[in-house]
């Protein structure tokens, strides 16, 4: 038995795939490290894993990750002289209706679009690589010659024996009973064995990941959910060479296994595990087969392929995985406690993702930050409602519920709605609003007229509500439109040193005037853009800072963590203090005039301002910006007097035949006008200079920021990727973002973005057109373009100035 260090830099929890490849990757990157495993290496989730690893997702970073898990399962038996059980064996995927074929094609795209290879299949072509299945019902295929499958508890053991030989040490049987955390920041852990003093805690605990996050106050929203496969005897005609097989439509998946198959599924009612705790000395423990439960899959199995009916059955395994409420994992460092990491929550792909999540950590605990754009799986897209596991557990099981159904765009969930609710939900809802939801937060997507369902009708055509938002597109364009932005999430910034801190962690000059608003990017070290907001300020010692919904954790904890120490500046959420009631449209100010005697003219109040002003008697902090490209003000009012405000303005507004808008008709807007939207344009893969927003950034001052080297040398050599937008000519093409751009014939990049412009009257998408020898305006303007949507090629025309008001007339005036 190996004794238990007194310390290690960093402590791996969780002997399981995920834990193995994290020790695995620190010790590769020279660190020392010890994992601690409860029981015995992959006894959790990991060794009743099915094995199959694919690798397409819709995020380009989370698809690269799994395309480093198969890059090291491929070598890791020859690294390690242990065999793993993997094979690339290829990955098929079944289309029984034309929606799902549509879905088939867009995903064959994206594949494209982030080099992956997929080729499309007829249902004979299929069948070929899949002799024994039925294709009778199936309209189209798709194949990924590179995805595989892999023995878990296999790839686990060589993972700990290539982490062993790089330094690191693995302790059984050791139960990690606490973690020490003194001013925020990770001490050491404490176990049945002892205690161990380290900088780094990674939590890599899998179902039990929540509960051991509890210990130190982490909140790691997850819940245990029963999957299960059956595996057969062998069947005549199954070969090691069949590829894993996806069957959406029937929910069923499937492999090979020593000659049988192994089938298993997701069905729409799932049933949870553990809800009221995971039971004490649960390890390589299975849960009783529900066969009355899988039934409804077995029944959806048998006509795909027929020699189910006779096989014999070894076993039906039911083994409780962790999920989440997003369907996606949960990786990084967590924002409540400085050197503690999580990796856990893997969906049931935890197989597929083990290598690269490991990999993607490592990198992150040794640099500092997420070495490319995992903000698909970051831990901090998370915030107050996932602190509730109910909340989480219904969310979840709905999600699990929909693994096979199709991923519609525009799709919201139903689950665990309404939570956060802006004091103007009621009006809104009587006004027909159909909201959507992010972070727990009920948002007007767009308003029903008067005899139409406000509900989307989901396509992978104009959805039902195109017409409606085009409606208020026009309003805003046209007239005047009232946005909620409630559940933008707001912080104050002060101190004596407010202004020295945002300096630091701001590209752009925030150290202005008071009264002044600034657009800013936050940069990492290599110049990505990890923030996208607003810094409003408002006097010597106070900033306000407005940021999107859903990056209330993300950007809280970034600035949180990059303020120099020993600065006098601290931070403080008011989200819920503030609705937001944006005005915006040519007759923004005579509908605001009406209701203040404060001077809004643009001489008074030009743009980029902000004030407190009185409106309908009630104060106001109006910021003078816009996201939509019109004359306009956020209006940030106290909760208690918002319902007055709305009330006043949709009254004075009359007259000038003001009208409600939502996020889907600012989403129109914005693309037309070329604002760029964090998580999809802005990433921190791309830098302010890649991004076109030079502009936006203090490199012509001598004052130093974060991320300002990385601008610095960039800009001596010539960029080798630029973001531009595109447009469509074709009325029948619908862009809806991951779309490859061709240049030439060549592909170069994908959309990060797109959608349908009402007033320039076209599909818009935006992207980055990369070339590793260099690219500027000439090489740009020079191309002849192309998206491919669904697999096929269409024309576009390529734009590096905004589509909408380039010459800012209509803001500033
Ligand atoms: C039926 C089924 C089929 C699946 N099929 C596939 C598939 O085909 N492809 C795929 O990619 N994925 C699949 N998965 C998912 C995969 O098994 C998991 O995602 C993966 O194993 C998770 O690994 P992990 O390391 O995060 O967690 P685990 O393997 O659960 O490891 C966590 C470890 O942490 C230890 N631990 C917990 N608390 C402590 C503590 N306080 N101190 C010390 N140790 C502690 C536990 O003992 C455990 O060993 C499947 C899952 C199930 C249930």
């Amino acid at each position: 038995m190996t004794a238990l260090p007194g310390q290690a830099r960093a402590v791996v929890v969780g002997g399981g795939i995920v834990g193995c490849s994290t020790a695995y990757h620190l010790a590769k990157m020279g660190w020392e490290v010890l994992l601690l495993e409860r029981h015995k290496l992959s006894g959790g989730s990991t060794w009743h894993a099915a094995g199959l690893v694919g690798q397409l997702r819709s995020q380009a970073g989370v698809t690269q990750l799994l395309g480093h898990s198969v890059a090291l399962y491929d070598r890791l038996e020859r690294e390690t002289g242990l065999a793993t059980g993997w094979k690339m064996n290829g990955g098929l995927r079944l289309a029984c209706t034309a929606p799902r074929l549509i879905e088939l094609k867009r995903q064959a795209t994206t594949a494209r679009s982030f080099g992956l290879e997929m080729h499309l299949l007829t249902p004979r072509e299929a069948q070929e690589l899949w002799p024994l299945m039925d294709v009778s019902d199936v309209v189209g295929a798709a194949f990924l010659p590179t995805d595989g499958q892999a023995n878990p508890s296999d790839i686990t053991q060589a993972l700990a024996r290539g982490a062993r030989v790089h330094g690191a040490t693995f302790v059984e049987d050791c139960d990690v009973t606490g973690v020490g955390v003194e001013r925020g920041r990770v001490t050491g852990v404490v176990t049945d064995q002892g205690a161990v003093a380290c900088e780094v805690v990674v939590n890599c605990c899998g179902q039990w990941a929540r509960e051991f996050g509890e210990l130190a106050g982490v909140n790691v929203p997850l819940v245990s959910v029963q999957h299960q496969y059956l595996v057969t005897e062998p069947i005549a005609g199954v070969t090691a060479e069949l590829p894993t097989l996806r069957d959406p439509d029937r929910l069923t998946y499937y492999k090979e296994e020593v000659g049988g198959l192994v089938m298993g599924g997701y069905e729409p009612d799932p049933l949870p595990w553990a809800v009221q705790g995971i039971p004490p000395g649960f390890h390589f423990t299975l849960l009783d087969g529900d066969w009355d439960h899988f039934e409804q899959v077995m029944r959806l199995a048998l006509p795909r392929v027929p020699a189910l009916e006779t096989a014999g059955v070894k076993s039906l395994i039911n083994g409780p995985e962790s999920f989440t409420p997003d369907g996606n994992f949960i990786l990084g460092e967590a924002p409540e406690v400085r050197g503690y990491f999580v990796a856990a929550g893997f969906n049931a792909f935890g197989i597929a993702s083990g290598g690269g999540a490991g990999k993607a950590l490592a990198q992150w605990i040794v640099g500092g930050e997420a070495p490319y754009d995992l903000w698909a799986v970051d831990i901090r897209r998370f915030g107050s409602p996932h602190r509730d596991t109910g909340w989480v557990r219904r969310r979840t099981l709905e999600l699990y519920g929909k693994h096979y159904a199709i991923a519609w765009p525009f799709e919201e969930h139903e689950s665990a709605r309404p939570l956060r609710r802006s004091p103007l939900y009621g009006l809104l809802e009587s006004a027909r609003a159909c909201f959507g939801e992010k972070l727990g937060w009920e948002r007007p997507n767009w308003f029903a007229p008067p005899g139409v369902e406000p509900r989307d009708q989901y396509s992978f055509e104009r959805q039902n509500w195109f017409e409606h938002v085009a409606a208020e597109h026009r309003a805003t364009r046209e007239r005047v439109a009232v946005f909620d932005q409630s559940s933008f999430a707001k912080f104050l910034v002060v101190g004596r040193d407010a202004a020295r801190a945002l300096s630091w962690i701001c590209a752009n000059d925030v150290e202005r005037a008071p009264g002044t608003v600034a657009y800013t990017q936050m940069l990492n070290s290599r110049g990505g853009i990890e923030c996208d907001l607003t810094v409003a300020r408002l006097d010597g010692e106070t900033f306000y800072l407005v940021t999107g919904t859903g990056f209330a954790t993300h950007d809280a904890h970034w600035i949180r963590t990059n303020v120099p120490a020993g600065l006098d500046a601290h931070l403080v959420d008011v989200t819920s203090a503030y609705a937001v009631i944006s005005v915006m449209g040519p007759a923004a100010r005579d509908v605001l005039s009406a209701l203040s005697a404060d001077e809004l003219s643009n001489a008074a109040f030009p743009f980029a301002r902000v004030r407190e002003i009185r409106v309908a008697g009630a104060p106001v902090r109006a910021l003078r910006i816009t996201y939509v490209g019109e004359l306009g003000w956020e209006l940030h009012v106290g909760v208690d007097y918002a319902v007055s405000v709305y009330e006043a303005l949709m009254q004075a507004g009359q007259a000038h035949g003001i009208a409600n808008a939502g996020y889907r008709a600012i989403e129109s807007l914005r693309l037309e006008k070329g604002y760029r939207a964090w998580g999809s344009d802005l990433t921190p893969d791309h830098t302010p200079l890649e991004a076109g927003l030079g502009w936006a950034v203090k490199l012509g001052t001598d004052v130093d920021f974060l991320g300002r080297e990385a601008l610095v040398r960039q800009r001596t050599a010539p960029g080798t990727k630029r973001f531009a937008g595109f447009t469509v000519d074709d009325p029948d093409v619908v862009l809806i973002g991951r779309e490859t751009i061709y240049r030439d014939g060549e592909r170069v990049g994908w959309l990060t973005s797109a959608g349908y412009g009402h007033t320039v009257g076209c599909a818009i998408g935006y992207g980055y057109v990369r070339r590793v020898a260099g690219i500027d305006r000439e090489f740009l303007s020079a191309g002849r373009y192309e998206l491919e949507v669904a697999t096929q090629r269409v024309a576009a025309k390529i734009h590096l100035e905004p589509l909408y008001d380039a010459g800012m007339e209509r803001i500033k005036m």
